[in-house]
């Protein structure tokens, strides 16, 4: 897998303060992509082991308290990512077990393979959905479209975020 860059302090996106990894690779095309220059699989640099355990780090660091990781792209379920996106979330969620994980992709949903759903025992909250530019609209909480759904998938993300359209 490769990624563009990673923010060990964000509070962009995502709730609260958050570790951000953009990985490489999308194939949605969407209109209007506000990240293009992830879309190619080879684009950015190979996400290194090394980045891991900084992730890990910075995750347990108590001077900046973060409340999760985001993982954003490029598209992190893209089926070339899956794998190293599940290494990934399964050491967050064995080592950072008190850190939610919050994800953004372009597929839907009801539309992930096998392959895919494979990550999402490990997420708190995956917001689904190509980005329609006709249904944008700037207003929306996580979203940049309309069509877009916040999934609460853990218990954890049902009692701790406001339900938006899930
Ligand atoms: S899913 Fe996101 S990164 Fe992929 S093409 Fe659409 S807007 Fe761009």
């Amino acid at each position: 897998m490769n990624y563009h860059k990673y923010h060990s302090v964000d509070v962009v996106n995502g709730p609260g303060t958050r570790c951000t990894l953009f990985v490489s690779g999308c194939e949605h095309q969407c209109k209007g992509c506000y990240n293009q220059s992830t879309q190619r699989l080879d684009s950015g640099h190979p996400f290194p082991e090394a980045l891991a355990d900084r992730i890990i780090e910075d995750l347990s660091d108590s001077r900046i308290p973060r409340r999760g990781l985001t993982l954003s792209g490029g598209d992190p379920l893209h089926p070339a990512n899956v794998e190293d996106v599940l290494a990934l979330v399964t050491r967050v969620h064995t080592e950072c077990p008190d850190k939610d994980i919050w994800c953004w992709t372009g597929y839907r949903l009801d539309e992930l393979t096998p392959h895919q759903q494979q990550l999402l025992p490990y997420l708190d909250v995956l917001v689904d959905g190509r980005f329609e530019q006709e249904l944008a609209d700037p207003s929306l909480r996580y979203r940049g479209s309309s069509n877009q759904v916040v999934h609460r998938l853990s218990e954890r993300a049902k009692a701790s975020v406001p339900r938006i359209n899930d």
